[in-house]
């Protein structure tokens, strides 16, 4: 088993992809023996030097609005959570934040936000062409969730540059499990294929540990994921939310999230790679573990600070110290430690080294 895992581990850098079954024996090894986990780290580590040295890019995160016309299962925001109080900024707050951010060296914006209805087409490209226009050095991501190939086409002619929409899971019946009927796994993989195909750099990824979730799982969802070769991948532990079917839920571990980010950047190896929130969340030392095992990307929040404890995707989400825009000192200073470097950049996805 472990010798072939180590083989698998060769054609990965090799080929850029595996089997299910290859993917799986190389996680279950990698969780039974530190000695080949390790060895997946400093593999990972000496790409992520390649292609991106000890540097670190931050977005500043702008959580636009917690309304939400979905019900996924997991999370705090969704439609039928009775106990969140629901706010959605302004245009000119959410100018305000990138003003801020601008100032303190961030060079890519994220608007990410619940399926919020009042951002409609005209309202949120309106504010993507604004910003597009006074921060042209600036990259703008978008997390707005499943929308027609039309909004994205008109997003992008804005001046989006790039698109969040975690797949969550590939397996079918897991995918039914964590949403009402009416949200489609179908769905959601047409909207990424749109992305993708529109031009935007898009992102895909999923929650480490979500309820019902195997190592069988994650290993479709590797294979979905080398397949669709996305430029940016968001992973980070399930984290229960009180108000939700799976308070009583253990959250996701945080060293199988390393594994993973390791196993990721392996595959892909220019590929935008963030230290998540939640990893912040579940371990103090989370951002600096995220880097030393791949990830090359950290998304403080810059959203106004009286709504952040209101964006309660679970609980105790980090929105302080290193996780805040005002925190960066904070954040450099951790990294730094560490060996890792906050560049001013938009930190766009280097091309693939031969
Ligand atoms: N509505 C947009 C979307 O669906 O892509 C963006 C916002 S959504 C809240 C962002 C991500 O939060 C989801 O893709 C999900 O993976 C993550 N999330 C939601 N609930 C979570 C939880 N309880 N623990 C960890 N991550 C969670």
């Amino acid at each position: 088993m472990a010798l072939m895992s180590s083989t698998y581990l060769d054609e990965l850098r090799a080929q850029g992809r595996l089997s299910r079954q290859q993917w799986l024996s190389i996680l279950v090894e990698a969780q039974n023996s530190p000695a080949f986990a390790e060895k997946i780290r400093s593999c990972a580590h000496a790409i992520r030097e390649r292609y991106f040295g000890r540097t670190v890019f931050i977005r500043g995160l702008i959580e636009l609005s917690n309304y939400c016309r979905n019900d996924c299962y997991y999370c705090g925001i969704r439609k039928s959570n009775g106990e969140i109080s629901r706010y959605r900024l302004t245009p000119e707050q959410i100018l305000d934040c990138c003003r801020l951010g601008h100032e303190l060296g961030f060079r890519t914006f994220v608007l990410q936000g619940g399926e919020d209805a009042w951002f409609n087409d005209g309202r949120l490209a309106a504010l993507v062409a604004t910003i597009r226009e006074r921060y042209p050095d600036t990259a703008i991501t978008l997390s707005m969730g499943e929308r027609s190939r039309a909004s994205y086409e008109r997003l992008f002619a804005a001046g989006a540059d790039r698109y969040l929409l975690r797949h969550e899971t590939v397996n079918p019946q897991l995918y039914a499990s964590l949403h009402p009927e009416q949200q489609r796994l179908a769905t959601r993989l047409d909207c990424l294929r749109n992305l993708q195909a529109i031009g935007f750099q898009a992102g895909a990824g999923f929650m480490v540990g979500a309820p019902g979730q195997t190592l069988a799982h994650i290993a479709e969802d590797l294979v979905f994921l080398g397949d669709f070769r996305p430029a940016m991948v968001g992973i980070g532990p399930f984290i229960p939310q009180h108000a939700t079917r799976y308070a009583q839920e253990p959250a996701g571990s945080v060293s199988l999230t390393l594994i993973l980010l390791s196993l990721l950047r392996i595959m892909l190896p220019n590929v935008l790679l963030p230290a998540t929130t939640a990893l912040g969340t579940m371990d103090p030392q989370g951002h600096v573990k995220g880097m030393r095992a791949g990830a090359n990307v950290v998304m403080p929040n810059l959203s106004p600070a009286d709504v952040r404890d209101k964006y309660l995707l679970y609980d105790n989400k980090l929105a302080s110290g290193s996780e805040a825009a005002e925190g960066l000192e904070i954040l450099r200073q951790s990294l730094a430690e560490a060996g890792y470097e906050i560049v001013v950049a938009r930190g766009d996805q280097p091309p693939m080294q031969n």
